[in-house]
């Protein structure tokens, strides 16, 4: 996928094809690299591995992600671009929303947790589409296509703090990641505000709530609370500047629309509920960057206790039970999170790591398999390859290793010193 996106920005560029287009949301002329194929298509190649990155998609009350999505979708048929729009609510206590081109937007659980209103989900949904249609999403991407068209194996680490214990993305996934973690530039963000509020009005949302929203933002990035930091504030920095911008905008659109305050309360109340219970995990993981797994155990057990259908929670405990150098628990853990969710990369990297410690290579490269399938890591490519090169297939064996040994993590280290073991040549791992 990332070979042929690449060589075919490339194409464009020699044949000077990239042209100048009209944005379908602005009206304004523009250069234009990316065609709006591409843009939907490059959108919902990266949408898997970019949720993948964050959490993966929030399973416990399956209502939640439908109601983000109806909210959504009624923003989205009034918008000035029709795009194949899709949205959903990721499994992390980072306060984020993004949006890739074509209109693929995410909104993270610890957002939502943070808003008053459905009018206020409102204001940061028709942001992140305006994003999209207006082909800020898209600049991003060929911006972040033409820095790495030369350096084509970057490893990169996944972004929130839920992650922090995660293993490294390589390959195809680091197009995602890289556009995960840009920047809007001033401008995009005004005029994301601007249109998103035009869609609030339409749809019958009060405008002002993009006010008390970006009022909420202001007061907050004023914090030390470092999820902020790296979460909303680091893509969409929030301004007194669009403060004054969105009164005037709602000033302008001359309409007071509903705020929806108890449906968002009452559709949303699994969250709040459960918030102790992410809390607790969330400090299990600060914990075991501590290395202290007796605190990390602890926090988990709590966590569990109070919500137990959480799969990342079981996830976790099969983390700590595999570094302990417990592999049959680790197992038992990691299948406990996949029968709560079958879709998220980290549990079958678990289950296929504890797997091969206990000597069973078939059902580990399954699980290793599935793995790679959602997210590319160097974790599950190096183990995959070393379970080649014990049952002789060497060529798939340097096929794995070669991808595990883009990362400069310590795993990449050792693909690498295993491919300078079979004789194989390999570059030095890139920074990054
Ligand atoms: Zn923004």
């Amino acid at each position: 996928m990332w070979r042929m996106t690449r060589l075919l920005l490339l194409g464009l560029l020699v044949t000077g094809l990239a042209a100048c287009a009209v944005n379908p949301v602005t009206g304004q002329r523009e250069l234009s690299i990316i065609s709006a194929d591409q843009e939907i298509s490059l959108g919902s190649q990266n949408y898997g591995p970019a949720q993948q990155m964050q959490g993966g998609q929030y399973k416990v009350d399956p209502q939640v992600n439908a109601y983000v999505r109806e909210v959504g979708q009624k923003l989205a048929t009034v918008a000035d671009r029709p795009l194949p729009y899709e949205f959903v609510v990721l499994n992390s206590s980072v306060p984020n929303a993004w949006a890739m081109p074509g209109g693929k937007l995410a909104v993270n659980r610890g957002l939502l947790t943070e808003l008053n209103n459905e009018a206020e989900l409102a204001a940061v949904l028709g942001h992140e589409i305006t994003h999209a249609a207006a082909r800020h999403s898209a600049q991003q991407m060929q911006r972040a296509l033409l820095l790495q068209a030369g350096v084509m194996a970057v490893a990169v680490a996944a972004g929130s703090a839920d992650e922090r214990y995660a293993p490294l993305a390589v390959g195809s996934a680091a197009l995602a990641a890289s556009v995960l973690s840009q920047r809007y530039s001033r401008e995009a963000e005004l005029e994301a505000d601007h249109y998103g509020m035009g869609y609030m009005a339409r749809t019958g949302y009060d405008p002002y709530a993009a006010v008390t929203l970006q009022e909420t933002f202001v007061r907050l990035s004023g914090g030390r609370n470092s999820n902020w930091v790296e979460g909303l504030f680091a893509s969409h920095p929030p301004s007194a500047e669009r403060v004054a911008q969105n009164r005037l905008r709602a000033q302008q659109l001359g309409v007071r629309g509903e705020l929806d305050a108890e449906r968002f309360k009452a559709r949303t109340a699994s969250l709040l509920r459960d918030k102790p219970a992410y809390a607790s995990y969330d400090a299990a993981v600060k914990a075991l960057g501590e290395k202290d797994f007796k605190k990390a155990q602890g926090l988990v057990a709590q966590a569990i206790e109070r919500q137990p259908k959480e799969a990342l929670f079981h996830g976790l405990l099969g983390f700590l039970a595999l570094q302990q150098s417990r592999p049959s628990e680790a197992l038992t853990d990691y299948q406990r999170a996949l029968s709560l969710d079958g879709d998220y990369y980290q549990h079958y990297v678990g289950a296929g790591l504890a797997a091969k410690a206990l000597n069973r290579p078939d059902q580990a490269a399954q699980y290793l398999e599935k793995s790679v399938a959602l997210l590319p890591t160097a974790t599950a490519h190096n183990a995959l390859g070393e379970l080649a090169l014990a049952r002789g297939d060497r060529e798939l064996a340097v096929e794995h290793l070669r991808i595990a040994a883009q990362s400069d993590s310590p795993v990449g280290q050792q693909a690498r010193e295993t491919l300078n073991r079979m004789g194989v040549a390999v570059n030095a791992a890139p920074k990054g």
